[in-house]
């Protein structure tokens, strides 16, 4: 019989996969000895049973799951549905991964109203009581029966004004039941039927409603901005209560080892006297900072903080932990390797090694790439910044800086977005329906919550810039407007927000870009130092290859020439060139681009300093470079000497039902070998002039060749290449080497790469390309149909952002076989969008690919995946 269901005393550390994140860390605390309440974990596994049974709990893992509710009456010598000594448990989710504010957690779960009466009278703490059960009924509506928060908010706050009190621990116990009671009637009203009276049936419903979860649209985006995926399932724990609502020796709070927003070495963390579950973080009161719990119960902050050393020593990474204090005693609740920042993580990786805690290599395997991208983005610029006099200061929850306009609502933000207009979204605080306006938006900034409201935790882990808590504001959220330091801002005002020290300024303040140094140079350093694959760079411009060397590019991987075509007037030669009708016009038109063609890769290569320069000639569809204002064709009419008649007919026929599998690529290039000549041509004379002026450098361009699917294809343009280039080489008696290679972009090259090897000195993978015409669906318009494919579980993520490693992973790897032995000279690479995705950078070290390229911005991205693979595979 398979196990479903390990008691806490069962699990460890190193079962996260079966256990769930929080249900292996709950176990490996008890190990530990520490004081964790009891209880059981439901695995992954019968998660992912319970879908495969259509959405049942099956027999086998319900009776495993009863005979652990025993078990926990054993320990905790009470007894689950009793009305005298009730055993209360919390249904909590936890998926391998964290999975912050996704899934929903009940609490006080056994009562009813019976069992509450009895509570009520015998513990002598009534409040407590109604407080509790009030509370499960909100939670259980909500999360099992998604009735919604909504209601039972505004009957608390209409009970609130009638008693003539701001604050929920103002209600009294009779309060609270006259609650309750409203509560069970809106229960009854939206559901038909009577709250649910008993506990196992309760439990089994939230269990359910924990699986559930797993499949909720908040869950499956999540999941695809984290590149989890959804057959790994969530496990379930069921745990005894710890009462943190008893009054004023109880209490519950959260806390980090260290500033998970600097990395800073000391305790963070807030606390709420008699509280309960989320209250710390969902903002009902202003908590209070852990260093007050010294001063409230001394004790208890001793234990704490030896807590917190054990489980730092213990884990060797900062600790993000929840606990209850219930009557004096503390309870842990739950601890986990904390979210942090990508400064935070750089700081902290860089300290644990300095304090002896762990490796170089475990510090780089320990940063999450995905987060560099926020160090990569602009910063203020410091003299504007320092000029700037801030209108409000509040917590800076999440570094960085953003400006932009003020909109009030997620909804708002996404069509702002949508239409390219940078925004700052504002909110009393944020709640998890409003992830994807917050992923929209360059900065938030809310009223009220600390550092681990939802709006923090969410925006660090996202890597946008907040500020929250700020209590200056007088917010009017429905009429879109709040006034600030005497000013009112409206809807579309523009705003400034620095998410390191929490200021806020009116107007926007200018921005620098970003440079790697310091701890996050000292990362780099290390990565540099383990990984085994080389990181090149997309890049077009001398601008743009110079920012990717200083982010720690090793060349360039891909160069396409085409956009060299549109600045300025060349555009003017070009569609010369295109609306020539004989040869002669053509080459005419050809020997005013080359010049200048030329200058451009001479500035390239100065900006390489020999490094490796991957050039591919002119790849896409004549069309997409011809005129369409009136203004503009007559103009190339009149200097072609063709009436505009005869210009829009040559237009015309440019015209191509399917342009992406149409006359481009290195079909270009069989039909107009001119274009192909000239491009070798510049390419080989501003390599012979840079290799000139700079004898120490080796240049050694690398010409290639896009769209080939056949080798005669190779074959044909090679030829014109060749010749074109030797005849220059000779001319100017120089021994300048270059390369002739192919992008493997076509599915036909893959299939046929040990005959295309015999030609090619190096393949590229073209992903973009390839990506699209594995799939036969256009990159383009794949945003029609990828949500319903998502919904329909079809794809989980873009297969166009993360490499689809088992279809095109298969030609690559296919590609690789047939091609090295054919030619052990060959190198490989990837130049698609890929190429700087941590996931797909793994699957590359895997194949055994000589370098990754990828836009400049995401070079160090690359770098830090490359030497995370590298270790990784030594270590398997
Ligand atoms: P999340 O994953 O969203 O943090 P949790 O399962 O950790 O959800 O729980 C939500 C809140 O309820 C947390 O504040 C947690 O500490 C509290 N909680 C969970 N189980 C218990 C329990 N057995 N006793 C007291 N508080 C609990
Ligand atoms: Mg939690
Ligand atoms: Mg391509």
């Amino acid at each position: 019989m398979a196990k479903w269901v390990y008691m806490f005393t069962e699990g460890n550390a190193t079962m996260r996969n079966l256990l769930g994140g929080k249900g292996c860390n709950l176990a490996e605390m008890t190990n530990l000895g520490l004081p964790v309440p009891q209880g059981f974990t439901i695995t992954t596994e019968a998660c992912t049973q319970y879908y495969e049974d259509g959405e049942k709990i099956n027999d086998e893992i319900m009776e495993q799951i009863m005979d652990s509710i025993v078990k926990m009456e054993e320990i905790t010598g009470k007894k689950f549905g009793d009305k005298e000594n009730p055993l209360l448990v919390s249904v909590r989710s936890g998926a391998r991964a964290s999975m912050p504010g996704m899934m929903d957690t009940i609490l006080n779960l056994g009562l009813n109203e019976e069992v509450v009466n009895i509570l009520a009278e015998k513990s002598g703490n009534p409040r407590w009581a109604w407080d509790c059960y009030r509370r499960f009924i909100q939670m259980y509506s909500d999360v099992v029966m998604e009735v919604g928060k909504k209601y039972f908010e505004e009957l608390i706050d209409k009970m609130k004004e009638e008693k003539g009190v701001t604050q929920d621990v103002d209600l009294t116990a009779e309060d609270l039941k006259v609650l309750a009671g409203q509560f069970k009637a809106e229960y009854k009203k939206m559901i038909g039927e009577d709250f649910p009276t008993d506990p196992k049936k309760q439990l089994i419903g939230a269990i359910k409603a924990v699986f559930r979860s797993w499949d909720n649209p908040r869950a499956n985006v999540y999941r695809r901005d984290n590149d989890i995926p959804y057959s790994w399932g969530t496990a379930v724990n069921v745990q005894m209560m710890a009462f943190g609502n008893m009054g004023d020796t109880s209490g519950t709070g959260v806390a980090f080892t260290r500033d998970p927003a600097t990395g800073e070495k000391k305790l963070m963390g807030e606390f709420l006297m008699n509280a309960q579950g989320e209250d710390v973080v969902a903002g009902v009161r202003t908590p209070q900072k852990i260093a007050q719990l010294q001063e409230v119960m001394p004790e208890v902050y001793k234990q704490f903080v030896d807590i917190c050393h054990t489980l730092e020593d213990h884990y060797r990474d900062m600790q993000d932990m929840e606990f209850t204090i219930e009557d004096r005693k503390l309870y842990m609740l739950q601890t986990r390797n904390g979210k942090r920042t990508a400064q935070a993580a750089l700081k902290i990786a860089c300290d644990l090694v300095d304090e002896g805690m762990i490796t170089e290599e475990k510090a780089v395997a320990m940063v999450d790439p995905r987060n560099l991208d926020t160090l990569l983005h602009p910063q203020f610029d410091a003299a504007a910044l320092k000029a700037a006099v801030p209108v409000g200061r509040a917590l800076g929850a999440s570094p960085g800086a953003a400006c932009g306009k003020i909109v009030f609502t997620a909804d708002d933000a996404k069509a702002w977005d949508a239409r390219g207009e940078k925004i700052v979204l504002v909110r009393l605080e944020t709640s998890p329906e409003d992830i994807e306006g917050m992923k929209a938006a360059q900065g938030i900034l809310t009223v009220r919550g600390g550092m681990t409201s939802h709006a923090a935790v969410v925006a660090r882990g996202m890597g946008t810039c907040c500020v929250s808590g700020c209590g200056d504001i007088a917010m009017d959220e429905a009429n879109k407007k709040f006034i600030l330091a005497g000013k009112e801002y409206h809807e579309g005002d523009a705003i400034s927000l620095d998410g390191s020290t929490g200021n806020i300024y009116d107007g926007i303040i200018p921005t620098v870009d970003a440079t790697i140094a310091g701890e996050f140079g000292r990362i780099m350093g290390w990565a540099d130092k383990y990984r085994t694959m080389k990181v090149r760079t997309n890049a077009d411009t001398p601008e743009d290859a110079k920012k990717a060397r200083e982010l720690g590019a090793e060349g360039i991987g891909l160069c396409r020439t085409e956009h060299m075509f549109f600045a300025g007037d060349r555009i003017d030669a070009f569609r010369e060139m295109i609306c020539s009708d004989t040869v002669e016009e053509r080459e005419k038109a050809l020997e005013k681009i080359l010049p200048v063609q030329q200058k451009d890769f001479e500035e390239l290569y100065e900006a390489l300093e020999g490094n490796p320069v991957t050039i591919r000639f002119l790849d896409p569809p004549l069309h997409e470079f011809v005129p369409t204002e009136e203004e503009d064709i007559k103009k190339l009419a009149d200097t072609q000497g063709k009436t505009v008649e005869q210009i829009k007919t040559i237009i015309d026929s440019l015209h191509e039902f399917n342009p992406m599998m149409g006359h481009r690529g290195c079909r270009l290039a069989v039909t107009y070998p001119e274009i192909a000549k000239m491009q070798t041509k510049a390419v080989i004379r501003a390599a012979i002039n840079v290799q000139k002026a700079h004898a120490d450098w080796e240049v050694n361009p690398e010409i290639m060749i896009p769209l080939i699917g056949d080798i005669k294809e190779l074959k044909f343009v090679k030829k014109i290449v060749v010749e074109t280039a030797d005849a220059e080489i000779a001319a100017a008696e120089s021994d300048l080497k270059y390369q002739v290679g192919t992008m493997i972009e076509v599915p036909r090259a893959a299939l046929t790469a040990d005959e295309i090897a015999k030609e090619a000195d190096f393949f590229c993978f073209g992903t973009n390309d390839l990506t699209q015409m594995t799939f036969g669906f256009s990159r383009d318009d794949a945003g029609k149909f990828l949500e319903s494919y998502y919904d329909a579980k079809i794809f989980e993520s873009d297969p166009f952002a993360k490499l689809d490693q088992t279809g095109v992973g298969k030609l690559m790897e296919m590609a690789v076989e047939l091609g090295k032995p054919v030619n052990p000279k060959l190198h490989v690479g990837i130049c698609g969008e890929h190429g700087g995705d941590p996931s797909s950078v793994e699957f590359c070290n895997t194949l055994g690919l000589d370098y990754v390229s990828c836009s400049p911005f995401r070079v160090p991205i690359a770098r830090l995946a490359a030497a995370q693979a590298a270790i990784r595979s030594r270590e398997d």
